[in-house]
C-alpha cells in the first residue's frame, strides 16, 4: 500500500471535528497536579479530561538490536525491500506477526526459516492442536520451522523479529497512575486518577464479560474500546463488554479468533479438524470463553455473539455443524 494511503483520516476531517491535531509532538510529562501535558518542545497544554492512548512497543531481543521489528512505518518499508528482492529471511517468533511475515515472504519466493521458542506456532492463544495444524500449513508452503528453539544472535541477516509487545506506560508510571501489565482502567476507561482515562493497547481493562482484566493487542478492540472510552469521557458511557476479535491471513488460510486469549480447560471442535472449514471452541467451567475458526468466518461471528450474550449452549450443540449457533440466542 502506498504511504499516502496510510493515514487514518484526511487532515480536513480533524478540522471538521474541531480536533486540533499536533503531529511530531511527543508528550514527555503528564502534569496531573496542574492538569497539563508537557511536550518535548517545552510547550504545555491544559486539559479538563485526559486520555492516554500511547499504544505498545515491540519487545526487543538481546543480540538482535539490528533486526527488523515491525511497529513503525520505516521498519515495514525495510521488510518490503527484503521481500521484493526475494532475499533469504529468518523469522524469530511464530506468533501472528511472525507467521504473517513468513507467509508473505514465501509468497514472494523468499527462503524462510522461522524460529519459535514454544513447541508450536501461535500456541499461546490457539493451543497445541491448532498450533500443530498451522505448523503443517507453513511446512507445506516451504517454511523451515525450528520449534522449541531460540536462535543465536549470530543468525544470518536479514532477520525479522516478532516476539510480542509491551504496553507504552512510561508516562503513566511517571505520573503515579496505577499500572500493572498495562494502564489499569475500568470498563469505562477510567484510570486510578479522576478525569484521566486510557484506551487501546496501552491498557489492561476490566471486562464485565470475562470478569477479569484483559489486555488486547488488536486494532478492532483498540478501536471499539476507544469509541467506548470517548463516549464515557463525553458523559455518555456504557461499559465496554465486547468479545475481542481478530483475524489473520496466511496463504489461503484465514484464522479468526474471538475471545481474550484466556486459559481454558477443554476444547470442542466443530467440523473435521484439519479440513477447513472447521472451528475450535475454548471452554472454562463449561462456558465458552473463546473460539478460533479456520476459513470458518460464520461460526466465529455467531459464536462471538453467543459469548457476548452469555447464552447457554451445550458441548453437543457446539460440536454439531447442523446446529445453527444463532438458535442459542433465542
Ligand atoms: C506489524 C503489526 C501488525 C498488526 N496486525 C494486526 C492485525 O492484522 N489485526 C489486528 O487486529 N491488529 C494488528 N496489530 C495490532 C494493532 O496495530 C494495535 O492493536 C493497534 O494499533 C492499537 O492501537 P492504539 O491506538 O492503542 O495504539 P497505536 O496504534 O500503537 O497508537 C499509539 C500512538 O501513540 C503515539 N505515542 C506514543 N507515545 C507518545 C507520546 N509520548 N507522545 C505522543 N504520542 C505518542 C504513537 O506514536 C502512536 O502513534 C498489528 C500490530 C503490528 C505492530
Amino acid at each position: 500500500m502506498p504511504r499516502d494511503r496510510l493515514g487514518l483520516r484526511p487532515r480536513e476531517q480533524y478540522r471538521e471535528l474541531e480536533v486540533e491535531l499536533l503531529l511530531g509532538a511527543r508528550v514527555v510529562e503528564l502534569d496531573l497536579e496542574r492538569r497539563a501535558i508537557v511536550l518535548e518542545s517545552g510547550r504545555r497544554a491544559a486539559w479538563d479530561l485526559l486520555c492516554i492512548a500511547t499504544g505498545s512497543t515491540a519487545r526487543r531481543l538481546d543480540g538482535f538490536e539490528d533486526a527488523i521489528y515491525l511497529r513503525e512505518l520505516p521498519e515495514a518499508e525495510r521488510l518490503r525491500e527484503v521481500l521484493e528482492r526475494g532475499e533469504r529471511l529468518h523469522v524469530v517468533g511464530a506468533g501472528f506477526i511472525g507467521c504473517e511475515v513468513a507467509a508473505a515472504a514465501r509468497e514472494r519466493g523468499c527462503d524462510v526459516t522461522m524460529f519459535e521458542a514454544l513447541a508450536q506456532p501461535m500456541q499461546r492463544v490457539l493451543g497445541p492442536e491448532l498450533g500443530d495444524y498451522l505448523a503443517g500449513v507453513h511446512g507445506e508452503h516451504g517454511v523451515v520451522l525450528r520449534l522449541s528453539e531460540a536462535p543465536a544472535p549470530e543468525l544470518e541477516r536479514p532477520v525479522a523479529v516478532g516476539v510480542g509487545s509491551s504496553p507504552r506506560v512510561e508516562l503513566a508510571v511517571a505520573a503515579g497512575i496505577e499500572v500493572d501489565g498495562g494502564i489499569l482502567v475500568d470498563e469505562l476507561g477510567r484510570t486510578s486518577v479522576p478525569d484521566v482515562y486510557a484506551a487501546g493497547d496501552a491498557t489492561r481493562f476490566w471486562s464485565p464479560l470475562f470478569e477479569e482484566r484483559i489486555r488486547i493487542e488488536h486494532f478492532q478492540t483498540a478501536q471499539r474500546q476507544g469509541f467506548a472510552v470517548g463516549r464515557a469521557m463525553a458523559g455518555k458511557g456504557a461499559p465496554f463488554a465486547e468479545a475481542p476479535w481478530f483475524w489473520s491471513d496466511q496463504y489461503d488460510v484465514n484464522v479468526q479468533y474471538a475471545g481474550a486469549g484466556l486459559a481454558w480447560e477443554e476444547t470442542v471442535t466443530r467440523g473435521a479438524f484439519g479440513k477447513p472449514p472447521f472451528s475450535v471452541f475454548y471452554l472454562r467451567r463449561g462456558a465458552m470463553i473463546g473460539v478460533a475458526g479456520i476459513n470458518d468466518h460464520h461460526t466465529v461471528a455467531r459464536a462471538r455473539r453467543v459469548m457476548e450474550a452469555r447464552a447457554a449452549i451445550t458441548r453437543d450443540q457446539l460440536a454439531d455443524p447442523g446446529f445453527d449457533l444463532r438458535q442459542a440466542l433465542r
